[in-house]
């Protein structure tokens, strides 16, 4: 039976959003938790940009080293030959990727003004496909931008053209977020009959149906026998008004009424994790949790109303569909009231020392020059975020020094 995988691109999607982006950092402690929680692959990133480098080659090192365990890291770029080679020119260590261009007539004629028709778009892509396998990607994925203004004929012949130049997977972009539950799953069906490949759901929230078109979506490629795969970010951060959430996902998927019986999610997500990679989430971009955002909201069980604080004291379920605990919620936060001390960019060694030996790490063993180097990689990374790193930055700088090394190195127009 067909199932559905989870592909999340917040550090794609999310970080191509205006006004709005992560630290080297904080980008990979994003692959750490989606790894944790068992989603499947992560878009991490832009291989043909330079100032992601470094970032990429050190979290495909953090796949051989074991540090990520189950997830897949893949890389987006645009389908064209030219970036498949300077992909694995850069990042050499790559094995998936999505190779992106638009297949819409509004985008043939107002972005690509004439420049392609719509046989170069198939030219193009096929090209691209063929070189990424022939410099052996193991996965790719092929990104038909704005499908769903694309005619359908048009189409499937573009996705059956990509399955023959060796692509695995279709994705279907909703870029402008036009679609609906209903035309997204008779459009996807018909993808998933027609070209018998696994469909990607890329869908975007300008109607606010981001998370309902991908539900629906997921149901007619895998009523058209193939498997799917939903594109998430986490709190839904995207373009203009976002993509659809990590944890609106699993929970519509899980728990809404009679999907799962037939519709599961492949792998073991574990949603206790909701929580933390949320909030953790929020804390990098800066941008506050909503407060009626599903599951992990300040509101998302909160009852005021006699009749429903009633309801839910004799029974939660009178008026909760699910429990706190299940998202990782329910343990008191800490705030300190009194004296702080913060590691910055200006930190020095005793504040530094202070602040780690509350969080257990100790420097027994370490020579003075790794401890001091230690902590001018935690300046860096404050240099990069302007805010204090979380506990678990701190740890995994500790724990490794030098891929926090690479992480944090970039030279402007290095170029060879
Ligand atoms: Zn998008």
């Amino acid at each position: 039976m067909p199932s559905i995988y989870l592909i999340d691109v917040t550090n794609r999607d999310g970080v191509q959003t205006a006004k709005l982006g992560l630290s080297k950092l904080e980008k990979t402690m994003i692959n750490i938790y989606l790894d944790e929680m068992g989603v499947f692959q992560s878009e991490f990133g832009f291989p043909t940009t330079r100032h992601e480098t470094y970032y990429l080659q050190a979290n495909l090192e953090m796949v051989e080293m074991g540090i990520l365990k189950r997830i897949r890291l893949g890389g987006w770029i645009r389908a064209i030959v030219e970036d498949v080679e300077t992909t694995f020119r850069l990042v050499p260590k790559i094995k998936h990727l999505n190779l992106s261009i638009s297949t819409s007539d509004q985008m043939i004629t107002g972005k690509f003004q004439g420049r392609k028709t719509r046989k170069d778009i198939v030219r193009d892509m096929v090209e691209a496909v063929k070189a990424a396998r022939a410099r052996g990607a193991e996965t790719i994925g092929v990104n038909a931008e704005d499908a769903s203004r694309t005619d359908l004929g048009f189409l499937i012949e573009f996705a059956l053209a990509a399955k023959e130049a060796g692509a695995d997977r279709f994705r279907y972009c909703d870029t402008l977020g036009y679609d609906n539950p209903f035309t997204i799953y008779d459009t996807c069906r018909r993808l998933a009959e027609e070209t018998g490949m696994p469909i990607e759901l890329h869908c975007h929230g300008d109607l606010g149906m981001a998370v309902a078109n991908s539900v629906a979506g997921a149901k007619g490629v895998i009523d058209g026998g193939q498997d799917a795969y939903i594109n998430t970010t986490i709190n839904g951060i995207g373009e203009r008004a976002g993509n659809a959430d990590l944890i609106a996902v699993i929970l519509a998927v899980t728990k809404s009424k009679g999907f799962a019986e037939k519709y599961r999610l492949a792998g073991n997500i574990r949603l206790n994790l909701a929580s933390k990679i949320a909030n953790f989430t929020s804390y990098a971009f800066s941008v506050p949790i909503p407060i009626n955002q599903p599951g992990v909201g300040a509101n998302a069980f909160a009852h005021a109303s006699g009749i429903h604080a009633d309801g839910v004291l004799k029974d939660p379920q009178n008026y909760e569909l699910y429990g706190y605990e299940e998202l990782g919620r329910g343990e008191p936060i800490k705030v300190e009231t009194g004296r702080e001390i913060i590691t910055g960019q200006y930190t020095g060694i005793a504040g530094f020392r202070h602040v780690m030996g509350k969080l257990d790490v100790s420097f027994e063993g370490m020579t003075q020059k790794e401890i001091n180097d230690i902590l001018e990689l935690v300046r860096y990374a404050n240099v990069e975020t302007h805010k204090p790193l979380v506990e678990d930055e701190l740890l995994f700088i500790a724990r490794y020094p030098q891929i926090a090394k690479k992480l944090l190195t970039m030279t402007p127009l290095a170029y060879d």
